[in-house]
């Protein structure tokens, strides 16, 4: 009887509350962590959110960064998108299909989820978790301790690894009695139900839309740009990004190296990184549009690199409409 359990962990509330129930029974948890492609590449897990938030109940984590083979399916879910981008319930399906890989590996029983049924709209319904459950080829092996007393047993339950009676029967999307649980067990920080995916957000699943239909070969790194700057979309091949602020204009020069044409001004103003190919209308484009967010003086030159070129041109005279950027921004 191996008392060992993986626990798909994302350092909201619930998922805190499912591992410390586990945790409290004597059971060997380990939490997974997924790492969403807009957190920056060069992010130390460590230090993230759900790493620190973890410490609070003991659990020993481990992260896997969601690359490509998850983009995919956000682009493709069978079972379809949310309001915006976010694909929950293939999401959740790719998840557990990935926990149920680690089982052998992990030397692990069950797997567990932060899960409450009906506190979500479709995913977390009783039909759909079930199906969820079937999909992700756990069947028997998915506990979810804040509403397993609602649930048929899983065989970590009949074979005693976990104690039913010590489980929860929580239902519905009222936060109550997570809220006062985590007052119990000394949980004082927690991140918001979903509020760290931003494939619910509207900006955001915009630009995903825009970056899968017009870069089908982008990499992670436009992924996680997305996050970054005003962007603006200036033909079907082009697409160009300026910083907002000096933290972007600092991340955008970080990843200088590997942008189509990167445009750095020599006067007081935001870089711009571009994906795609500029002819010299475009490049007169970005050059005005630096201009208009920037403090251009009497050294009003840009430097434009185009891998491995670099040029040093000229403002050019005409000013750039608001018309024109409201039109084009992503
Ligand atoms: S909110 Fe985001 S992370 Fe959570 S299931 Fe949906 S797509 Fe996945």
């Amino acid at each position: 009887m191996n008392r060992r359990g993986i626990l798909l962990y994302s350092g909201g509330l619930d998922s805190l509350l499912a591992g410390k129930l586990l945790l409290d029974q004597g059971i060997d948890v380990v939490g997974y962590h997924f790492i969403l492609p807009f957190v920056a590449p060069d992010a130390d897990p460590e230090t993230l959110a759900p790493s620190i938030l973890a410490k609070q109940i003991g659990l020993s984590l481990k992260h896997i960064r969601l690359g490509k083979d998850y983009m995919a399916m956000v682009q493709n879910p069978p079972h379809g998108h949310g309001k915006r981008m976010n694909p929950c319930i293939d999401c959740k399906i790719y998840f557990l299909r990935y926990a149920a890989q680690l089982l052998d590996e992990e030397d692990a029983s069950f797997v567990a989820t932060g899960e409450v049924i009906g506190q979500r709209p479709m995913s977390q319904m009783r039909h759909m978790m079930r199906h969820i459950e079937k999909e992700s080829g756990l069947e028997g092996k998915l506990l979810r301790p804040l509403c397993a007393r609602r649930l048929p047993l899983t065989d970590a339950e009949k074979e005693g690894i976990v104690d039913r009676e010590k489980l929860l029967d929580i239902a519905g999307r009222g936060r109550f009695r997570q809220i006062e649980l985590a007052r119990q067990f000394g949980i004082t920080e927690y991140q918001s139900p979903a509020g760290g995916c931003l494939f619910t957000d509207v900006k955001i699943s915009e630009r995903v839309r825009d970056l899968l239909s017009h870069h089908p070969d982008y990499s992670m790194l436009d992924v996680y740009l997305l996050t970054v700057g005003r962007h603006f979309r200036l033909s079907s091949s082009a697409k160009c990004i300026i910083a907002r602020n000096e933290k972007e204009n600092n991340e955008l020069l970080k990843y200088k190296s590997e942008a189509d044409f990167f445009f750095a001004p020599q006067f007081k103003g935001p870089c711009a990184f571009v994906r795609g190919t500029l002819d010299g209308d475009a490049i007169n484009i970005i050059a005005a549009a630096i201009a208009r967010y920037g403090k251009p003086d009497e050294n009003n030159k840009l430097i434009v690199q185009h891998k491995p070129e670099k040029a040093i041109i000229s403002l050019p005279d005409n000013r750039i409409s608001e018309e024109y950027l409201k039109k084009t921004m992503i």
